[in-house]
């Protein structure tokens, strides 16, 4: 009953920081650092005269010169990254906030960063910024992907609004992510723990993750479920703490009563249902 859709591999973009110091500074301590380097290198270990005196000098400062031009040419801001696995901080490893784990995404002006709150994979507390100075295009995805993804969590002014930028596509680095670590999950929905990934069904807006017998009309994000639910196996007592409990009950038992198609029908209608209440 619940097409099952072409895989699609999860992904998401890496946005390297901006500097803030003028580039052309930049470059020219950099070209200085190179000439002095390279000039340094010949002296002390190429020309066929004896070295001149102050070649260690001049490689020292060419090595400094050189680092100083790395050290202005990034600032001192990680690399973010944005996509279907949430909101990483990426330092060699990468540190995310996935979407279901976002309790909020808001705008603080006093750093002009947008602020990603909330609780990283293992549960641990964590917030990420995306300095709209040196990553103006991940805060920028950021605030495009939540509105997609977890749209009451975004609390932006209309004023903070319009000083981020237009998402545009070529500016981060396609990433191809593993498949989402399922099994060891908990069920978003019972607790319980998922020992069977073929047991699992995840929420493509946020990859909360549901057991099968469990999985709601609505996931907490706001998306409909309906296409994930099979009615032969949500069981109507798992959803008691569900506000449309009631409503599921009635549905289940018609369906029960009701051929295959009857519930096919009975389950596209819970997916029209919940669109007109997002909407
Ligand atoms: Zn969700």
């Amino acid at each position: 009953m619940a097409k099952k859709k072409p895989e699609r591999r999860r992904r998401e973009q890496r946005f390297y920081p901006q500097s803030n110091a003028n580039p052309w500074v930049v470059r020219a301590i950099g070209a200085v650092g190179a000439i002095l380097l390279g000039a340094g290198a010949y002296e002390q270990f190429m020309a066929s005269h004896a070295a001149w005196k102050y070649t260690p000098h001049m490689l020292a400062l060419g090595a400094l010169a050189f680092a100083m031009s790395i050290w202005f040419g990034t600032s001192g801001d990680p690399t973010l990254r944005v996509g279907d696995g949430g909101v990483g901080l990426d330092r060699g490893t990468v540190e995310r906030i996935p979407w279901y784990g976002v309790s909020e995404i808001a705008f603080d002006p006093k750093v002009d960063a947008v602020v990603v709150s909330g609780k990283d994979e293992s549960g641990k507390k964590a917030k990420i910024l995306a300095k709209l100075t040196s990553q103006p295009q991940a805060a920028a995805w950021i605030v495009k992907e939540a509105n997609e993804r977890i749209p009451k969590l975004v609390e932006l002014s209309a004023e903070s609004e319009q000083k981020i930028p237009e998402p545009r596509a070529d500016v981060g680095d396609i990433i191809l992510l593993e498949p989402l670590q399922i099994v060891g999950k908990r069920c978003a929905a019972t607790d319980k723990i998922i020992a069977y990934e073929p047991d699992a069904r995840v929420c493509p807006r946020c990859e909360r993750v549901y057991y099968k017998k469990s999985v709601p009309k609505k996931c907490a994000c706001g998306a409909s479920l309906a296409a994930l639910r099979d009615p032969k196996l949500v069981d109507a007592d798992d959803e008691d703490e569900d506000e449309d409990s009631e409503e599921a009950e009635t549905k289940s038992e018609t369906e029960a009563e009701a051929g295959p198609d009857d519930a096919k029908t009975a389950a596209e209608d819970d997916e029209s249902e919940t669109h007109e209440e997002t909407t």
